[in-house]
C-alpha cells in the first residue's frame, strides 16, 4: 500500500480564487507566486492552471524552481525572487529580482557576453528587512540603470506584516516605496511595472495594488489573517481551500479500558474503546503537536487524534462514532466533509505555527491527485 496521505487539489477552485483576486484589485496585472511547489499544491500543475486563467506572471523563490516550469512547458513570463543564477537567467529566460548591485553587476556582465538585454526587476527594502537596496538609495537603482544589458522593467518591495490588525508599518512601508518611486521619476527612471502587494495587501490596503499584485497563500483560498481579525471575514469567504489531505486507516481496534496509548502513553482510554490507526505521522507532515491536539473528520463528525503522532502512524478515538467505523472509511485531516471543515488555520493554530507552513509540510510529503 502507498504510505502516508493523499493531497486532493481542487485546480478550478485555485482559478475560482485567482478570478477573485482580478475582481478585488480592479483587473490589476496578477504576479502569482508559486514558489515552495506551490504552497504544497505541487508548481507544474497549479502553474499552468493560472497562466490559462490569465496569470500574466509567475514568481518563484529559486531558479530551479524556474528551470521545473521551463521543462515542463511553461512558457509564462517568471520572476526569481531571490538569488538569480546568471546562467540560468539567460538559458531559461527568467526575469531576475536584483536586490544589490553586486547581483546587478553579475547580471550585467552576462548580458554583455551574450549580447543581450536583460529586463531585471528591482527589490526595495522599505521595511521588511530581509532584502534589498534600502529605500533612501536611490543612488544604487541609478547606478544598476546605467548598467550595460540590464533595463529597470519592474520595481518591487515587500510588506513585513499587511495582515496585522494595525496597518501603521504597512503603510509607512507603502509610502516609503512611493517616496523612491517619486524620486527614480525625477531622474527618469520610470519602470513599467510597480509591485508590493502579497495578498495580506491585495485585501486589507487597496492603495498598495500599484499597477500588480504579488499573491501566494490567497490563490489557494487560505485566509492571511488571524481569525481573530474579522474586518475582511466577508471578503474572504469568497475564496475557498483548494487543497485537502485525506488519509485511511491501517487498522481499527477494540481495546478496554485503561489501555494506554502510543509513545509515552500520553493517553489512556477510560472506556471500552474503539481506536482507529491512521496512516499519517510526522514523515508525513503531520506535526508531533497534534499529539492529543488535532481532530480528524470521519463520517462528517470531529475525531480527536489521541495520544502521540508517530513517524507514520496516529491514533484516533472513533468511540462516539454512531455507524461503526469500517477500516475503509476515509479519514479527513484538512478539508471538508459533509457540513464539517478542518481550515488550514485551525491546524496551524493547534501547531502555534501559521498556515503556510502546514500546506508546504502536507503538501510537500503527500501524494498529489488532481480535480478539475
Ligand atoms: C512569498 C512571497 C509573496 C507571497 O506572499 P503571500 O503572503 O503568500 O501572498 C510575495 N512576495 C514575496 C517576495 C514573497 O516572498
Amino acid at each position: 500500500m502507498q504510505r502516508g496521505a493523499i493531497a486532493e487539489i481542487d485546480l478550478a477552485v485555485i482559478a475560482g480564487n485567482f478570478r477573485e483576486i482580478k475582481k478585488i484589485t480592479n483587473n490589476k496585472r496578477v504576479i502569482a507566486v508559486v514558489k515552495a511547489d506551490a504552497y504544497g499544491h505541487g508548481s507544474e500543475a497549479v502553474a499552468k492552471r493560472l497562466v490559462e486563467s490569465g496569470a500574466d506572471f509567475l514568481s518563484v523563490a529559486f531558479c530551479d524552481e524556474a528551470k521545473a516550469l521551463r521543462l515542463a512547458g511553461i512558457k509564462a513570463p517568471i520572476i526569481v525572487l531571490f538569488d538569480p543564477d546568471p546562467k540560468d537567467v539567460f538559458d531559461y529566460d527568467l526575469i531576475p529580482v536584483v536586490s544589490d548591485k553586486n547581483a546587478a553587476l553579475s547580471l550585467s556582465k552576462e548580458a554583455e557576453k551574450r549580447r543581450r538585454v536583460l529586463p531585471v526587476h528591482i527589490k526595495i527594502d522599505t521595511g521588511m528587512g530581509r532584502l534589498g537596496i534600502i529605500q533612501n538609495t536611490a543612488e544604487d537603482v541609478v547606478s544598476i540603470a546605467g548598467m550595460k544589458g540590464l533595463i529597470i522593467d519592474g520595481l518591487m518591495s515587500h510588506f513585513s506584516d499587511a495582515d496585522a490588525g494595525d496597518l501603521t508599518f504597512a503603510k509607512l512601508q507603502i509610502s516609503r516605496f512611493k517616496d523612491l518611486i517619486k524620486t527614480l521619476a525625477e531622474k527618469n527612471l520610470n519602470p513599467k511595472t510597480y509591485h508590493i502587494a502579497n495578498s495580506a495587501a491585495v485585501m486589507s490596503l487597496s492603495e498598495s495594488h500599484f499597477n500588480a499584485v504579488r499573491p501566494g497563500l490567497l490563490l489557494y483560498g487560505v485566509s492571511p489573517f488571524e481569525s481573530s481579525n474579522l474586518n475582511f471575514s466577508s471578503i474572504i469567504s469568497r475564496f475557498t481551500q483548494a487543497m485537502s489531505i485525506k488519509t485511511r486507516l491501517v487498522a481499527l481496534r477494540k481495546v478496554p479500558a485503561g489501555t494506554p496509548i502510543s509513545y509515552g502513553r500520553t493517553f489512556v482510554t477510560k472506556r471500552e474503546s474503539l481506536i482507529g490507526v491512521m496512516s499519517i505521522g510526522y514523515a508525513d507532515g503531520y506535526c508531533r503537536l497534534f499529539s492529543n491536539n488535532a481532530e480528524v473528520l470521519v463520517r462528517g463528525g470531529r475525531i480527536p487524534v489521541v495520544g502521540k503522532v508517530c513517524m507514520d502512524l496516529t491514533m484516533i478515538d472513533l468511540t462516539d462514532i454512531k455507524h461503526l467505523a469500517t477500516e475503509t472509511d476515509e479519514v479527513i485531516i484538512m478539508g471538508r466533509q459533509g457540513d464539517e471543515f478542518i481550515s488550514a488555520n485551525e491546524l496551524a493554530k493547534r501547531a502555534n505555527t501559521i498556515s503556510y507552513e502546514i500546506l508546504t509540510s502536507l503538501g510537500r510529503f503527500s501524494q498529489k491527485r488532481y480535480l478539475n
